[in-house]
């Protein structure tokens, strides 16, 4: 025989998986000697064997049921269905992990014709009995039986209206029964059968109903998207009813140890008298602040406090929970892990250290990397008044606010004017991108958190609303509504993207900054992790700002940049026409200056850390007019005839651009490939790179450049170019007299390079994964043209189950990386190898880069806080 059911005197916190999250701690509450009302639950491995048996209750389970049932009659002295002294219960659903979708709960079950006289009599309070009558039916009808709430609503209203009142407490016990009557019609007319009556019945029609919850569509969806697909099912609670709606020595409320919003260690909550369940979330009546409660009723009061700081010490961790005062008596429902927002997990990890609650370790598993991200982005004051008119998923973090538009046309337009704008639509579509880049943030009515709103959205680092199903948008019109509310295009709103709260009218945002507390948990990070953490910086601001930021390197000076920049280019050009090598120097002598300036500010913002700096990688063509601008020009200046000197110009440039052109630049001529073939190059940069590092070593700062090949696919390309580098740097530090330590590296980013690694590990003295040009290379897909298309319907699908731009993907090109890593190193014991692609600073890959032992990750400044705290919590995860 198997155990199916556990009385609440048998379980404990630790039986999650097995009792459901509110099971488990309701067992642990009662052991603790806590006023918990009785009662028992049903094993998730029941629920399991309810669908192995094709959805129906083991009979085993409803036996131990039965005899639970029994034991719980003993505890409170009540029968179940007894007319006298009923005993009513509540069902109700609960995982490991809480879940939405699941069912809601029953409140109130075993009333019936009988047992409400019952009750009556019991309380002396007939109308309080009707009244828990007519909730039963009308929570067993929709919950249990699916009815739709307003089918009972609409009756409700017919009675009340007929009777001249509005509000539900103006109704006495003859207007309850009528109630009760048409509830008893309602549920004939959808089920063809009579309201049941008998109790046991009612009982096991709910605990089905929960278990069937399980694979709900809604529930089935949140696990997918959370990836908890090792769960067993749900546990059913089976509990004593206590009523809080018993008078005004009665109520029920909700609290937290802790402010959840702030983490200040105080009370946080509200409670209602004289209301049940879910009264207070309902929002009908204004809950009280749980502070009035001391007033109210001093004793229970008291009482709380003592339970909340016994919770929090038992659990050491922020506890929410629930309880019911039923006259004058205090009794607990439910205790969790509590929700807070991104600041106060922060301030809470770190005040229960300083409480000595907590060790730093397990402070730093408390917060997560996400968290951290949010905490980075501008976001709303907390201190704002803010008016929520819906509420969406939270797609992708931060906040803005802009006027509202509904073309993405009118938002890229609006956009490059400068204005502040928020692109609101039914959904988004890969036809839509240019919106969303020209617009402040996103908002959507359709569609979840992997739609192509969000997906996009996360990866532009724009914050997003998806799936705002409380919204009806309405592009013709020029509005779109959100309950009472009609927002016109034009209009200002703000986003909230890591809550997915829609607000009226612009709100304050503060600028992100490090609170002393992240501060200080990020040093103990340092101190657990073993990844360095470098970031990807191309100008001294940026360097500056991760230095801040606690980087320990750049992992990735991109030079490209500066023959981007408006009074370089036209040099840039030059160079790329010359037609003989004297007359390329010339140009490239023009140039040299530029570098050096870069590079000495960015050598003196990293004053002591390593600096890595790629030489120019993208093709050249992307320096010069596009095909399409130049043959327009020329054709114009063909015909007007009257400029001949410039046509002449304009039909040269034109003829190199035809002659670069290529069929699929991103395997063209780019990388080294074009350092080797544009002579003179690769020497301008290195003498740039050199004498800034001399310069700056000459002015007592310490320089440590790291210079490095971009796209190396063959170990010849390697020491082509690394022996015009090796002269050129002898030459600029034998011309300066300066000693300066330098070093000569390649990028990891082509397939044959990541396999290749026992051939380049004697030439390099260091390598850095470019992840975004392998990923590409790997997969065969140019993310330029996938992302945002065809790979947003590959995740949408399933086909892929992240975008492998975001998150690395571990088992293909994490391979390639493994292999290198260990090869390389078998070569040569100790080389350096690190990751310089976007990938350096998402916490998932980040982690995986700690497992195959790399020696740092870098990525863009902002998220150097989130990869040092996901860097230590690689090494906590591995040693759990
Ligand atoms: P949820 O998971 O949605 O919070 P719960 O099972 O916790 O659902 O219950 C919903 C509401 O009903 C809560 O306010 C809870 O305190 C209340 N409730 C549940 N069981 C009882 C009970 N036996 N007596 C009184 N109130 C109850
Ligand atoms: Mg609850
Ligand atoms: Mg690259």
């Amino acid at each position: 025989m198997s155990k199916w059911v556990y009385l609440f005197t048998e379980g404990g916190k630790e039986q999650k998986e097995l009792l459901g999250g509110k099971g488990a701690n309701l067992a642990e509450m009662t052991k603790a000697g806590l006023p918990v009302p009785p009662g028992f639950t049903i094993s998730t491995e029941a629920c399991s064997a309810f669908y192995k048996e094709g959805k129906e209750l083991p009979e085993e389970a409803w036996g131990q049921s039965l005899e639970a049932l029994k034991k719980v009659e003993e505890q409170t002295g009540k029968k179940f269905g007894d007319p006298q002294n009923p005993l009513l219960v509540s069902v109700r659903s609960g995982a490991a992990v809480s879940m939405p979708g699941m069912m809601d709960t029953v409140l109130n079950l075993g009333l019936n014709e009988e047992t409400v006289q019952g009750l009556a009599k019991l309380t002396a309070n007939e109308r309080f009995a009707y009244d828990a009558y007519r909730r039963f039916m009308h929570m067993f009808g929709n919950v249990v039986m699916g009815i739709p709430k307003d089918e009972f609503e609409k009756k409700l209203v017919a009675i009340k209206e007929a009777k001249g009142v509005k509000l539900d407490t103006e109704l006495g016990v003859e207007d309850l029964q009528k109630v009760i009557a048409a509830n008893k019609e309602v549920y004939r007319q959808h089920t063809g059968q009579d309201f049941p009556q008998d109790p046991l019945e009612q009982l096991r029609l709910s605990i089905k109903a929960v278990f069937g919850s399980w694979n709900s569509k809604r529930a089935i969806e949140y696990r997918r998207f959370q990836n908890l697909d090792n769960l067993a099912g749900t546990a059913v609670n089976v509990q004593t009813m206590v009523f809080g709606n018993m008078g005004d020595d009665s109520g029920t409320g909700v609290a937290f140890t802790r402010d959840p919003a702030t983490g200040e260690k105080v009370l946080y909550g509200e409670y209602l008298t004289n209301a049940q369940g879910e009264d207070v979330v309902a929002g009908i009546r204004t809950p009280k602040k749980i502070a009035e409660l001391e007033t109210q009723m001093p004793e229970v009061y008291r009482q709380f406090v003592e339970i909340t700081q016994k919770l929090e010490q038992h659990y050491r961790e922020m506890q929410d929970m629930e309880f019911t005062i039923e006259k004058g008596t205090l009794y607990m429902l439910q205790t969790r892990t509590g929700k807070r927002t991104a600041a106060a997990a922060v301030k809470i990890a770190y005040d229960m250290v300083q409480e000595k609650l907590i060790t730093k370790e397990e402070a730093l598993l408390r917060v997560t990397p996400e968290q951290v991200d949010q905490l980075l982005h501008p976001r709303i004051d907390p201190g704002a008044k803010v008016e929520v008119i819906a509420k969406g998923i939270n797609a992708s973090p931060g906040a803005a606010s802009g006027k509202v538009v509904f073309s993405a046309d009118k938002a890229a337009d609006m956009g490059r004017d400068g204005e502040k704008v928020i692109l609101v639509r039914p959904e988004t579509n890969p036809d839509d991108i240019h919106g969303m880049i020209g617009a402040q943030g996103v908002l959507t009515q359709h569609g979840g958190a992997t739609s192509h709103a969000a997906v996009v959205a996360r990866g532009i680092g724009k914050p997003c609303v998806a799936g705002c199903e409380d919204i009806r948008v309405d592009e013709e019109a020029g509005h779109f509504s959100a309950g009472e509310a009609v927002v016109k295009e034009g209009e200002v709103i703000t986003l909230n993207g890591s809550t997915g709260e829609v607000i009226l009218g612009r709100v304050a945002m503060i600028e992100p900054e490090m609170s002393p507390e992240l501060k200080t948990m990020l040093t103990w990070a340092n101190e657990v992790k073993r990844l360095g953490v470098w970031a990807n910086a191309d100008y001294p601001k940026d360097a500056r700002q991760a230095r801040e930021y606690g980087a320990e390197g750049i992992g990735l000076c991109r030079t490209e940049h500066m023959f981007f920049e408006e009074e370089r280019r036209p040099i840039v050009v030059k160079m790329i026409m010359a037609e003989t090598e004297e007359e390329r120097q010339r140009f490239l002598d023009q140039l040299l200056p530029f570098q050096r300036e870069d590079f000495t500010g960015l050598f003196e913002a990293m004053d002591g850390l390593p600096v890595i700096i790629r030489l120019i990688d993208p093709p050249m063509h992307e320096f010069l007019p596009t095909k399409e601008e130049l043959l327009q020009e020329v054709t114009k200046l063909r015909c007007e005839g009257s400029h001949p000197a410039e046509l002449a110009a304009k039909e040269a440039i034109l003829k190199v651009v035809e002659n670069l052109w290529e069929t699929n630049p991103m395997l063209g001529l780019r990388g080294c490939r074009a350092g080797i073939i544009y002579k003179g190059l690769t020497e301008m940069q290195c003498r740039a790179i050199m004498e800034a590092a001399c310069e700056v070593t000459q002015k007592g700062l310490k320089a440590l450049p790291k210079i490095e090949i971009p796209l190396v696919a063959h170990v010849n390309e390697f020491r082509r170019e690394k022996e015009k580098l090796s002269r050129v740097a002898e030459e600029v530090l034998q011309e300066k007299g300066v000693k300066v330590e330098y070093e000569i590296g390649s990028m990891v980013e082509t397939p044959r390079a990541a396999l290749t690694a026992s051939e380049l590990a004697p030439e390099a003295d260091f390598f850095s994964f470019g992840t975004n040009d392998l990923t590409q290379m790997t997969f065969g897909i140019s993310r330029d043209d996938a992302e945002g298309k065809f790979l947003l319907q590959y995740v949408e699908e399933g086909i892929l189950e992240k975008n492998p731009f975001q998150t690395l993907d571990q088992t293909g090109v994490g391979r390639l990386m493994k292999a290198f890593v260990k090869e390389s190193r078998e070569v040569k014991p100790g080389v350096e190898v690190g990751i310089c692609g976007e990938h350096g600073g998402d916490p998932e890959s980040v982690k995986f880069c700690h497992q195959v032992g790399l020696d740092y990750v870098s990525c863009s400044p902002f998220r150097v806080p989130i990869a040092r705290l996901a860097a230590a919590q690689a090494v906590l995860e591995s040693s759990q």
